[in-house]
């Protein structure tokens, strides 16, 4: 191993040392592996972590033939059409970007195949912009409704992006927004269905998701330093 590379990965150590030991008892970290390469995505593993968010399955198959189960695994992408396939339903241990009954079907169908029951979380288009993906704030409840029957899926709660914005303050309507959904439909108690996650807040915006009551943070950058390429 060069110099250059142990220098990187001594900031990496640090940089998640310090954010845990800063966070609250029962919220969980993802580290936003995009980009990342599979030795990187072992680093943080090693340095600490314990669940990787992968956007592309792709990516996540090869990270995982180099981590395997030393980590917990969470698809935070965007969903294609068929882009969960079977290898990748093993590989993950929690999907949190469902935000269609087609994609839940989906999902149900290949679980059920493989006798997996997946846990979930509905993504909320807080910001209701037109080209993000998620479900609008006033249609989660419907959804959350007609997926509870689906036998192989388990709704464990909501994520949301929220738009991006250079100054932290400006997301908090939008946490605000999607907590109001997630207590409004723990307060159903529907069969099938835990409310228990709120993942919600990024790099620049994880403090204000934080004080709105999120308890998965998804970070990429203050853990793996800034991307080349997103
Ligand atoms: C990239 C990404 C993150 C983390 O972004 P950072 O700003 O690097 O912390 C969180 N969630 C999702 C869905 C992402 O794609």
């Amino acid at each position: 191993m060069d110099y250059n590379h142990d220098v990187a990965s001594e900031l990496t150590k640090q940089n998640i040392v310090k954010l845990l030991a800063e966070l609250p008892d029962g919220v969980e970290v993802v580290a936003a592996a995009k980009t990342r390469t599979p030795e990187e995505v072992l680093e943080v593993v090693q340095a600490g972590i314990k669940i990787i968010g992968e956007n592309y399955v792709k990516e996540a198959k090869e990270a995982y033939e180099v981590v395997g189960k030393r980590a917990k695994w969470h698809f935070i992408g965007t969903f294609q059409k068929h882009s969960v396939r079977r290898k990748a339903l093993e590989i993950f241990d929690m999907i949190e970007s469902v935000d269609s009954l087609e994609i839940a079907r989906e999902i149900n169908r290949r679980c059920a195949q493989i006798g997996k029951i997946m846990p979930i979380l509905i993504e909320v288009n807080s910001g209701r912009e037109p080209q993000k993906s998620g479900a609008l704030p006033e249609d989660v409840e419907q959804l959350v409704r007609q997926i509870s029957g689906l036998r192989n899926i388990k709704v464990m709660g909501l994520m949301t992006m929220g738009p991006r914005f250079g100054n932290s303050e400006d997301s908090r309507p939008y946490f605000v927004e999607t907590r109001r959904v997630f207590e409004q439909i723990k307060g159903l108690e529907l069969p099938n269905v835990e409310m228990r996650y709120l993942s919600m807040g990024m790099t620049n915006s994880y403090k204000v998701a934080l004080e709105e009551g999120a308890n998965i943070i998804r970070i990429g950058t203050r853990i793996f330093g800034e991307r080349n390429s997103a």
